[in-house]
């Protein structure tokens, strides 16, 4: 039985970085007076945005050899915004460190390849460097202690190395969209249902509980997409949720160190990097897997099947994607290091030991408690993957599918939603005040 309805008019579903960084604009950069989130879970970024679930990366698109120039770009230019809302709010400075950050090449193909995606990113990226190995040796030592005297390496260094624990990020954006003269709220352990048309509005529908608003934005991972086809509204896009595991050892690293992805494959090679929670670890994956479901603990095939839409379009597009970018052959062997025992010994040889070739059998273990879920979008209809966000806007209702680098983007993300919804709702989205405060244009 329904008990009350409260009234909202902007409800952000999902309580991760995004739908945070959406509170925080919507709350200080427009003139909407009523905003919602609203969060399944008992705390914001509980999910993939906490700093279990990823790899703490600020991305700015340099070590990622695999992005198109117009990705590069606009990557960078939401990493900014992030940096820039950092240097502005104190509670965000405890989130985020600077770090070393390296692209390294293995074998004359990787070092072929780097140099030919450096020469057409430089003009991005001022601040990288190719170094040699007498700076990689200074650098990281573990890269070329015991390596194969034969085996060419090079690397490229970053001025942007940064780690991010988004998990606090999302806490600070949470504690600066309290607002005196509008109603902002954040309602917790609220699990959304069922969402429907509602005179011109939505009626979102929580057990017992409803909230009528007038626009509604899904910043839910997968569930996004759950919800958009429940409303018709999904059209060509589906998800294969992707996981993402983590070995870790003892500290083995100074900082980041990303490997060079040749082709256009949309996932990131495996890397080492330390954790900012725990410095004395270093992290090296993912370790990519497929799962039957949308969230880490909430796996459940029925989801998955009505979120992605399960059918010969799905089929289709799944064996022609995983054709078309080569990925059987990689996911086989990703698959091949979650097996017990040997899986760990194909890991080392295969991955971890590409990065510091001293490490030994017992320095690794697989963390169950790391790693995430990501949505990768899909289109049904061209049966492309994409790298990146998937996005579903209709008139006050916006569907977020929010994979790597999304925790980066979140703030360009969050701006180009509000500036949408507040027009929807017949509000002003406040471009100056938001130009100034995040240097827009300033260089
Ligand atoms: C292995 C891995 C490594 C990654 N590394 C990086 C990295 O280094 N840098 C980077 O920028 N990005 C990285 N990412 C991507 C990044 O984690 C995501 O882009 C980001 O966390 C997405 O934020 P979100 O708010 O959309 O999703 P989430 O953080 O998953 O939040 C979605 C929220 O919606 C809630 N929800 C879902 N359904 C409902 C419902 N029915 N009712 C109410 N609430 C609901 C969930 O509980 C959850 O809190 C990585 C991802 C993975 C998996």
């Amino acid at each position: 039985m329904i008990t009350n309805t409260e009234y909202s008019d902007v409800a952000i579903i999902g309580g991760g970085v995004v739908g945070s960084a959406l509170l925080y604009i919507l709350s200080n950069y427009t003139s909407v007076k009523k905003i919602a989130l609203i969060e399944k879970r008992g705390a914001v970024a509980s999910m993939n945005s906490n700093s279990m679930s990823n790899s703490q990366t600020l991305h700015f698109g340099d070590v990622e050899t695999n992005y198109t120039e117009k990705k590069a770009i606009e990557t960078k230019n939401a990493a900014k915004l992030m940096l820039r809302y950092i240097k502005k709010h104190k509670d965000a400075q405890n989130a985020v460190k600077r770090c070393q950050k390296l692209l390294l090449a293995i074998g004359q193909d990787e070092i072929d390849y780097a140099d030919v995606w450096f020469s057409s990113a430089k003009h991005i990226y001022k601040g990288l460097k190719q170094i040699y190995s007498g700076e990689i040796d200074r650098l990281e030592p573990n890269i070329l202690r015991h390596r194969d005297p034969f085996e060419k390496v090079s690397a490229y260094v970053s001025d942007t190395g940064y780690m991010v624990d988004f998990g606090k990020i999302a806490d600070s954006f949470v504690n600066n969209s309290k607002s005196k003269s509008k109603k902002v709220k954040v309602i917790l352990n609220a699990r959304l249902d069922s969402v429907r048309d509602d005179d011109g509005g939505y009626m979102l529908y929580f057990g017992e509980r409803r909230i009528k608003c007038r626009s509604a934005v899904f910043c839910s991972g997968a569930y996004g997409l759950y919800f958009a086809r429940s409303l018709g509204m999904a059209g060509n896009l589906s998800v294969i949720p992707t996981g993402g595991a983590f070995f870790t050892s003892r500290k083995v690293l100074n900082g980041k160190v990303y490997r060079v992805q040749t082709g256009k494959i949309p996932f990131a090679a495996v890397h080492g990097d330390p954790d900012i929670n725990n410095e004395h670890k270093t992290r090296f994956g993912p370790v990519i897997y497929l799962p039957l479901g949308l969230e880490r603990d909430e796996l459940q095939i029925s989801d998955y099947a009505r979120a992605a839409g399960f059918g010969p379009d799905f089929i289709s597009a799944e064996v022609d994607i995983l054709l078309k970018y080569k990925l059987t052959g990689m996911m086989l062997k990703h698959l091949s290091y979650q097996i017990p025992i040997v899986g760990k010994e194909l890991f080392l040889n295969n991955e971890a030991r590409k990065i510091v070739p001293s490490l030994k059998y017992e320095d690794l273990s697989l963390e169950p408690q790391y790693g995430g879920i990501s949505p990768r979008v899909i289109d049904l209809r061209d049966k492309t993957l994409s790298i990146g966000e998937g996005k579903i806007i209709k008139d006050n209702l916006i569907f977020n599918l929010s994979p790597s680098p999304g925790a980066s983007s979140c703030l360009s993300i969050a701006k180009s939603d509000a500036e949408h919804i507040s027009k929807a709702v017949g509000e002003k989205f406040y471009s100056e005040k938001f130009n100034s405060d995040f240097r827009i244009g300033a260089d």
